[in-house]
């Protein structure tokens, strides 16, 4: 669900009055970027990484960042007030704007296109969570940029769906050769004789936020952790493997194409990990700003 005041070029409008040109970029080619930043009270975790984050994504596909920080972080704060509540995630999406002739060249002289909005999370019941997540792998057929937040996601629908196809919550994907990369809209972790391990961050992935996070509370944590390309074979045989995301946060995947992972319940890795988690959330609920 949404909330009611979205953000759309400079005003703050009810999202019944909220629309982009047909000549929109990121309606046209999905020539666009974006960032979903949870909030938990009034506070936004991990504010910093994701402008950085959005920085790198519109360097990478050559666009111009339309705000500073400060500005960015303007618009936030007035956005959650106008769309009060405690656990609401930010979507931002920014696109190459609106050119008069459908045309890939880029002109930079043509404003971006800024749209924010308020999504409502609902925290996901320990219950739930530890019911885990049945998953396939799939092959990893998308292009060698996965490391732009790009909202050109028609191939991630497809990953996804053959998920759908085979009746089992998200797929995981895999290069040709056995690289594992990451789930259809998050980052894997598998864990083996009690070591957390993710692949490194590359163009084949994106570099998940939660991921960080989840490797730095294991740092703080004494935890054993790697990262490391993570193959196949080594998926197909891990004691737990975790699917990480800004809304999904750490899921336990217990299913792998039909065989359970392990004896198939959440591992005691992914328990004390998922404890640290939510002590860090709460930390932050607590804080206030
Ligand atoms: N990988 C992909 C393809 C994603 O779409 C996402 C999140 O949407 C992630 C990884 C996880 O990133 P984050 O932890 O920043 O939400």
């Amino acid at each position: 669900m949404t909330d009611n005041t979205v953000y759309l070029n400079g005003a703050y409008l009810p999202i019944e009055q909220a629309s982009v040109s047909v000549m929109d970029r990121g309606f046209l080619f999905g020539d666009s970027v974006y960032e979903v930043i949870p909030v938990f009270g009034r506070n936004l975790l991990r504010l910093d990484q994701h402008l950085q984050r959005l920085k790198n994504s519109l360097t990478l596909a050559s666009m111009q960042a339309p705000m500073s920080d400060a500005e960015w972080k303007q618009l936030f704060k007035t956005l959650l007030e106008k769309n009060p509540g405690e656990d609401r995630a930010i979507y931002l999406q920014v696109t190459r704007g609106v050119y008069p002739k459908r045309d890939l060249a880029i002109k930079p002289e043509h404003k971006a296109t800024v749209f924010a909005m308020v999504i409502h999370v609902t925290p996901v019941p320990m219950a739930v969570l530890e019911k885990g997540l049945r998953t396939v792998t799939v092959d990893d057929f998308r292009w060698h940029a996965c490391n732009i937040k790009s909202t050109s996601l028609i191939a991630n629908v497809m990953l996804r769906q053959q998920a759908s196809e085979a009746e089992v919550s998200d797929a995981i994907l895999v290069r040709t050769g056995g690289e594992v990369t990451e789930g259809t809209a998050s980052n894997v972790f598998i864990v083996r004789g009690g070591v957390i391990v993710t692949p490194p961050t590359s163009r084949h992935l994106l570099p998940g936020i939660t991921r960080d996070l989840v490797l730095e509370l294991a740092e703080q944590n004494a935890m054993p952790h790697e990262v490391r390309p993570v193959s196949l074979e080594e998926l197909e045989n891990a004691d737990e493997i975790w699917l990480t995301g800004s809304i999904r946060e750490i899921a336990p995947v217990l299913e792998l194409n039909g065989k359970a992972v392990a004896d198939g319940r959440p591992g005691p890795v992914w328990r004390k990990m998922i404890a640290i988690y939510q002590q860090h959330k709460q930390t932050l609920r607590n804080a206030g700003t």
